[in-house]
């Protein structure tokens, strides 16, 4: 059995692969190299720079299994995928607490104006009565999207004392309950929480769900975190509200498009901005290899 491995992944899920195939790292793959080169493998691993497209999926006799070392699958043509039988696997949960910590970094970022104050410091300045902050204990966090994620970020938040409002319509009451947490709709949350942070995928559904209406009944010195997907935050009426003063700040590790060139909330001051790293750990990377290194291995063993 052959394995690419057409992006970088960690050590650790090579290693496991070794114990049963011959394992080809080839991480500065370009894709016309790819669709020539699929001929020969069983299995292949991506993250999200290697796009499999329904060509590459065509050109490969041989493949078995199509694994994506991370969250989603976007890079990949599931559909030409599941029409040739070729499987595709990916490791959901092998993000959920790094994600859920770097939400906390945003908020606490926000909260205190750490990112803010950290540049105005490192230009000779103390100013500390522009810096004056929130305490987030005894604050209301509403989260948007309770699944792997933002049931993470529920026992962190409980940890610093927040209280929890939840908008999620396909979670059971049992789970919610399991949370300690209270479930509300969309506009209870958005008029109460003095945090918002969506963690939802970005579907048809969740396109734009929070837009100019959203931000209109906002808390005036609410934050909003969004550390899932560009797109559902619409960012021109982010723009708009933060300019207007009807929200605090906003802290994105996303954007509608990545990188955000010309991108108006480059200029606010009262924004964070992360280059989509909130699943950047060496654990996560590491766990998120050894996951689908072990499905590779299921499939190779029968
Ligand atoms: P998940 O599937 O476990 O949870 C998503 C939750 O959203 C579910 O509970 C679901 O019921 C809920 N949901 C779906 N549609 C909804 C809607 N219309 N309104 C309210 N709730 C809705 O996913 P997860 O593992 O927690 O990840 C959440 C998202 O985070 C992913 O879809 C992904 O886009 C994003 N993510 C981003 C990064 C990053 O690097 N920034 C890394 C990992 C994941």
């Amino acid at each position: 059995m052959k394995v690419l491995i057409a992006d970088q992944i960690n050590q650790k899920g090579i290693e496991e692969l070794e114990e049963v195939a011959e394992v080809v790292a080839r991480t500065d793959i370009t894709p016309e190299e790819l669709v020539s080169d699929i001929k020969d493998f069983d299995a292949i691993v991506v993250r999200s720079r290697t796009k499999v497209t329904r060509e590459v999926i065509e050109a490969a006799p041989l493949l078995k299994i199509i694994a994506r070392a991370g969250v989603g699958v976007d890079n990949v043509d599931v559909e030409a995928a599941t029409e040739k039988g070729v499987m595709v696997v990916n490791a959901p949960e092998s993000t959920s607490i790094t994600v859920a910590e770097h939400t906390m970094g945003l908020v606490l970022s926000m909260s205190r104006k750490i990112a803010i104050a950290d540049k105005s410091v490192k230009e000779g300045k103390w100013e500390k009565s522009r810096f004056m902050g929130m305490e987030l204990n005894g604050k209301i966090l509403g989260i948007v999207g309770m699944g792997r994620i933002g049931s993470q970020v529920v026992v962190r938040s409980k940890a610093f004392g927040m209280d929890i409002m939840v908008y999620d319509p396909y979670i059971t009451p049992e789970a919610a309950a399991e949370l300690g947490v209270e479930v509300v709709d969309l506009e209870t949350l958005l008029k109460n929480a003095d945090v918002i942070t969506i963690h939802v995928p970005l579907t048809p559904e969740t396109k734009y769900l929070i837009s100019e209406p959203q931000f209109k009944i906002m808390k005036e010195n609410a934050i909003i975190v969004n550390c899932a997907r560009g797109g559902i935050i619409k960012e021109a009426d982010l723009y708009d509200a933060l300019k207007a003063g009807e929200v605090g700040g906003a802290a994105l590790d996303v954007y509608e498009t990545e990188p955000p060139k010309d991108n108006p909330l480059l200029e606010l001051d009262n924004v964070v901005l992360t280059p989509h790293i909130a699943a950047s750990t060496s654990e996560a990377q590491r766990d998120a290899a050894i996951i689908v290194a072990k499905e590779i291995k299921k499939v190779f063993q029968g």
